[in-house]
């Protein structure tokens, strides 16, 4: 038995098939054509499926940006995606392939994949955080995504940390941690220490209300030169835990593949073969 996995980027869909142990059997990567309209970008969702599709396989999975539902398996309106505003992306693939299909955001996604097959094996709640050009979360608590009550938990992003900020983030909020400390930020020449600073004390404060078993970091920016011991140092002394200095944070091991892993994995768990 094996999965189809897809990963819808804003440039690139990567696709691959997962075996139901984890091992990635084959992957493909074929340009997302966002900026092209629905027909064209749909065309290469089916394409990049359709190029894994064997007897065995037994469903989908589909990671997409946000906002998406994912109970509905809905594309709510995507930025950057003309003509991607409130699609049954789920319904389209199940009546296309016949297959059950899962759909959720890439955060939630790839903290998915870290669970099951990366660094979060062995642990039951797991704070997977993605630090590039956006920042994210995907939620782990007790083995399954948290979803929250209409399915968009986990934006951690816009989480402010400094409400009198003269930094307007894209959700028109003031002073988000995204705003602040994504890899735009840096491209315009934020200092580093008090980037860690801030994404330590940010980070501290979720440690506070998750209580995670470990806490895994992704992203472009886990290659900044002690970014990771940093924010093990930063993280204890602003977070009301008193066990946050045993609190693991560890760099996310599935690189550059973790997209198609996180497909794979959201179907593997609703098939319940994992
Ligand atoms: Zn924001």
């Amino acid at each position: 038995m094996k999965v189809v996995g897809v990963d819808i980027g804003r440039t690139k869909i990567a696709a691959g098939c997962v075996s139901g142990g984890g091992a990635l059997l084959a992957s493909s990567r074929i340009p997302a054509l966002s900026a092209e309209g629905f027909e064209m970008s749909f065309a290469q969702v089916l394409r990049a499926i359709e190029s894994h599709l064997s007897a065995d396989v037994a469903g989908i999975g589909v990671c997409a940006p946000g906002p998406l539902d994912p109970r509905r398996g809905v594309i709510l309106n995507p930025p950057g995606w003309p003509g991607w505003r409130d699609i049954p992306l789920g319904d389209l693939l199940r009546e296309k392939f016949g297959l059950p299909v899962v759909i959720d955001n890439d955060a939630n996604a790839a903290g998915l994949a870290e669970f099951r097959f990366g660094a979060g094996r062995g642990f039951r709640s797991v704070l997977y955080i993605t630090l590039s050009t956006g920042i994210g979360a995907g939620i782990i608590l007790d083995g399954a995504i948290y979803h929250g009550r209409t399915g968009l938990a986990g934006e951690v992003g816009h989480v402010s940390v400094d409400y009198r900020s003269q930094v307007i983030c894209g959700c028109g909020s003031r002073g988000c941690i995204e705003a602040l400390c994504s890899g735009a930020a840096i491209a315009a020449g934020y200092e580093f220490d008090e980037l860690t600073r801030r994404l330590g004390v940010w980070m501290g404060g979720l440690v506070s209300v998750l209580d995670p078993e470990i806490v895994i970091v992704g992203g472009g920016l886990t290659n900044l030169d002690g970014l990771l011991d940093r924010l093990r140092a930063t993280i204890p002394a602003y977070t009301v835990n008193p066990y946050a200095s045993t609190l693991p944070v560890e760099a996310a091991a599935l690189g550059g593949e973790v997209g198609v892993y996180g497909a794979a994995a959201i179907a593997l768990d609703a098939l319940g073969r994992v």
